[in-house]
């Protein structure tokens, strides 16, 4: 039977019990461990970096693959720059040396739900080092209603448990970089003060500076003390969807439709993916600040999901929607399988209603609530999702959306 080779418990007397070459340990175990840790080397144990686990980044990449579906430019040239970014960390943590690395902050360009958000959760599992996700949109300049930029660090403050010096060395992810862009092409007639304004503001952060940081965030609480944090070492990736940019591609590729002047390389070129050639000068056209641009030196493309992706992301990463739905069912004794054409059919909506990998989530909850309703309550053992069953389900949904509407 097996046990946790340390306290002897059998499986069904623990939460978790994980297994060893030779062996198993308990959840209680771990968690004893882990305080012999944190008491033999002070509290820093959880959030210092540790050079000797420093994945090299054909690990990390192979790391986001077992979560994150194609998407293998953008997947390469994170792994790259986290690799880097632990680089720089352990020189500094050295001796003076002559040569500084610079930092790479990232730009990461792709339409809603390709996953760029998930990328950049998933480096966070990964992580020794404090991880934070924020939304651009929340920034204000101060005096306005709303976050000031200051605020984008409380959370990665709250994250490293208020040690500024782990926080220092984190990893900030902007998300929705595009929605402050400057609206309109031409800066000096079209000035959008608010947009130009919270990218100013954004770029002292970008750049490296001490600022002041609330450690409870927001402005609830006037009293609370600030508390100064170093962004040198900050590595920041931004995320936006950035749409209408492939407008701007074009332009610069000189391949519209209309006109006269097409370019040799005209046939070459992707026209249904036009974001694999986007370049730093697009995103000026697009209305981000050129100082902001250049602190972002590291520009990358997600693709859109084609529908082989989309059934991929169904099925194959390490938490795939329907391994989650086995699960669950299996917990009451229930084994679940979904048919191939099943499958398709989820697809097939996901794409008509053009909502990307995010639609999956809410056709599979639409398709699978009458079962998880009714099921755990009956005797049987078996279940398979078929194409019928699912599109029944569906078709129910969208007449009471018809009638409701
Ligand atoms: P974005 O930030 O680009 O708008 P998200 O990363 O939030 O999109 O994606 C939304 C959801 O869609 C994710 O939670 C994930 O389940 C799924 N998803 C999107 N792209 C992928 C992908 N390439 N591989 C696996 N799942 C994906």
């Amino acid at each position: 039977m097996d046990k946790c080779s340390f306290c002897g418990r059998t499986r069904k007397e623990t939460k978790l019990l994980v297994a060893g070459l030779e062996g198993y340990i308990c959840d209680n175990c771990i968690e004893q461990a882990n305080n012999i840790l944190l008491e033999e080397n002070g509290a820093t144990v959880k959030k210092t970096f540790d050079p000797v686990n420093l994945l090299k980044p054909h690990e990390i990449k192979s790391f986001l693959d077992q979560y994150v579906i194609g998407q293998d430019m953008a997947k390469k040239i994170i792994s790259v720059a986290v690799y880097n970014h632990y680089k720089r960390l352990m020189q500094k943590a050295g001796s003076e040396e002559d040569v500084e690395i610079e930092k790479s902050n990232i730009i990461l360009v792709g339409e809603t739900g390709t996953g760029k958000t998930l990328l950049a959760k998933t480096v966070a599992r990964m992580l020794h080092v404090p991880f934070t996700i924020v939304d651009a949109t929340v920034l204000t300049e101060a005096g306005y209603v709303g976050e000031d930029i200051e605020s984008l660090l409380t959370r990665l403050l709250q994250n490293a448990d208020y040690d500024v010096k782990a926080a220092e060395k984190g990893i900030v992810f902007i998300d929705e970089i595009d929605k402050i862009a400057r609206k309109g092409d031409n800066p000096s007639i079209t000035r959008d003060v608010s947009g130009e304004g919270v990218q100013q503001g954004l770029l002292k952060l970008l750049e490296g500076s001490t600022v002041n940081v609330p450690p409870q965030g927001g402005r609830k609480h006037p009293e609370q003390k600030m508390m100064p944090v170093d962004t040198k070492n900050i590595l920041f990736i931004c995320g936006g969807a950035f749409e209408g940019i492939d407008r701007k591609i074009a332009n610069r590729l000189n391949t519209q439709v209309v006109g006269f002047g097409a370019s040799k390389n005209r046939e070459k070129v992707d026209q249904n993916n036009l974001l694999q050639y986007i370049a730093p000068q697009d995103l000026r056209a697009y209305g981000l600040i050129p100082e902001i641009i250049g602190r972002l030196p590291v520009v990358a493309h997600l693709d859109p999901l084609d529908r082989n992706a989309l059934r991929a992301i169904l099925t194959e990463p390490k938490n795939a929607l329907v391994k989650q739905y086995v699960k669950l069912f299996g917990m009451d004794d229930i084994n679940l399988t979904f048919s191939n054409e099943a499958l398709d059919y989820i697809v097939d909506k996901a794409v008509e209603f053009k909502l990307g990998a995010r639609g999956l989530r809410s056709i599979c909850e639409t398709i699978m609530l009458d079962a998880m309703f009714e099921m755990p309550s009956d005797k049987q053992d078996e279940f398979t999702v078929s194409a019928d069953y699912a599109a029944c389900k569906m078709q129910r949904i969208n007449l009471q959306i018809l009638k409701a509407s």
